[in-house]
């Protein structure tokens, strides 16, 4: 979307070219992609805001029953939520708006294509729209929409695709492209380059029958990420690595398909490229880790809330051009300020905050009593206890997607002496003392 006026040196607009490798070097010799003359920056972060396209819905039977069996999303309000939290990024007058993936609920074309058409307003106000697609975006076969009693199969898209409808956020302002993943390099100023690494897998998703959780980077990506480490380097620019999968491990219990394959290679070779943090999703919850390098270096993972599950923050870094700095503070989205402010008449988004907390405490609660009915392990506890449980890991629950220590509940004890099960593990690793502040970092 940006017309590009500044034109890079010469000697950058070489090394550039002969580094794009999709075989667009005759387009790109056309049009040169420009930095934008911004210093200081105000740096939006959202990830899985899992779009579910309002039409593909009709909020009946087979809908209600898809998200009472989810993983929490409050999918019923995707529409306003992503609304809501445009016209916030809008208003704080970002300069820059990053989305690391899950884009959309199961990948359906027509969320893709009416998100781009929101990311085209964003763009309008002002804000530049950074993407990359998450597992659930591409040749995703659970891609469905829901009418009455039955959810029906709908398009969903493909690689090919994904460029073509992201164009414009991202994929034009590259200044290069990896030839193996949709992982590009687009500079958001000239201090501040966004390296937006593809790290899904989808190539077997149709064969296996499912988006395929885990994710990764090929050699020759991380051979590309080297280069581009140098090439920004040269230009005095920081690179700020943003991913769907997570740089290192951000809870004790879920792991597996969360943190990258191989996160000790690509750990090595951020810490060789000089990168200080880096920012994810996919897990769904506000953490931020360490991953430590075999020379001691220190990369920090930043992981943002979704914005499709409680309670909707989103992250909001201030790039301080003078000290060189990245300031970033998770906020929660006010669904209720926009509710009012569009008059909207469900009182479910006027009173959103209560709406929402009851929505993910009883999600929470109903997982936590359904594996004490027929866990093996865990069901002879009497109805009382089972109640104090349930309460204990509908809380835990909220506090870790919040990023915030739970307060000491009736169940406490209960769980962390009850045998061991999937479950009790998860609660007790939500209990542990928080290593550090996941609603705040700086940069040094
Ligand atoms: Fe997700
Ligand atoms: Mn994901």
């Amino acid at each position: 979307m940006r017309k590009w006026k500044i034109l890079l040196s010469g000697l950058m607009t070489a090394t550039l070219l002969t580094g794009c490798s999709t075989g667009q070097a005759a387009e790109e010799e056309k049009v040169t992609p420009v930095i934008p003359n911004k210093q200081d920056l105000k740096i939006a972060v959202s990830t899985d805001i899992h779009y579910l396209a309002p039409e593909l819905t009709d909020g009946g039977p087979a809908f209600q029953k898809y998200v009472a069996n989810g993983d929490g999303k409050q999918l019923a309000y995707s529409d306003q939520i992503t609304d809501a939290f445009f016209e916030q990024v809008e208003k704080q007058q970002a300069d820059i708006l990053i989305l690391s993936g899950d884009l959309t609920n199961n990948g359906e074309k027509a969320s893709h294509e009416e998100l781009a058409e929101k990311l085209t307003a964003v763009e309008k106000a002002g804000t530049d729209v950074y993407v990359i697609p998450g597992n659930h975006d591409i040749n995703n076969p659970w891609a469905r929409s829901f009418s009455g009693d039955e959810q029906q199969v709908t398009d969903d898209i493909t690689p090919e695709d994904f460029e073509k409808i992201y164009q414009a956020f991202g994929y034009e302002e590259a200044i290069s492209r990896d030839a193996y993943s949709l992982s590009y390099l687009a500079p958001a100023s000239k201090d501040v380059w966004l390296l937006m690494l593809d790290t899904s897998i989808y190539d077997s998703n149709k064969q296996v029958g499912s988006p395929t959780t885990e994710g990764g980077l090929t050699t020759g990506t991380l051979e590309w990420v080297d280069e581009m480490a140098k090439l920004a380097d040269k230009q005095g620019a920081k690179i700020v690595p943003v991913m769907h999968h997570n740089l290192t491990d951000h809870s004790s219990v879920i792991q597996d398909g969360y943190t990258i394959n191989y996160a000790d290679n690509v750990v090595e070779t951020f810490a060789d490229c000089g990168f200080e943090f880096s920012l994810s999703g996919h897990i769904h919850t506000q953490n931020i880790a360490t991953a430590t390098a075999e020379n001691g270096t220190q990369i920090t993972d930043i992981v943002t809330n979704a914005l499709s599950v409680y309670p909707h923050k989103y992250g909001m870094i201030d790039y301080h051009h003078d000290k060189k700095q990245f300031d970033y503070t998770a906020k929660p989205l006010d669904m209720e300020a926009w509710a009012r402010e569009h008059q909207a008449a469900d009182p479910n988004l006027l009173q959103f905050d209560t709406f929402d907390y009851e929505t993910f405490y009883q999600n929470g609660y109903n997982k936590a009593m359904e594996d004490l009915s027929t866990n093996q392990v865990l069901k002879n506890y009497s109805d009382d206890d089972k109640q104090k449980m349930a309460d204990t890991m509908a809380i835990d629950n909220m506090c870790f997607f919040a990023g915030e220590e739970p307060p000491k509940t009736a169940g406490d004890t209960l769980w962390q002496e009850a045998p061991d099960s999937f479950l009790r593990d998860y609660i007790v690793s939500t209990q542990l003392p928080l290593k550090q502040d996941n609603n705040h970092w700086t940069s040094k």
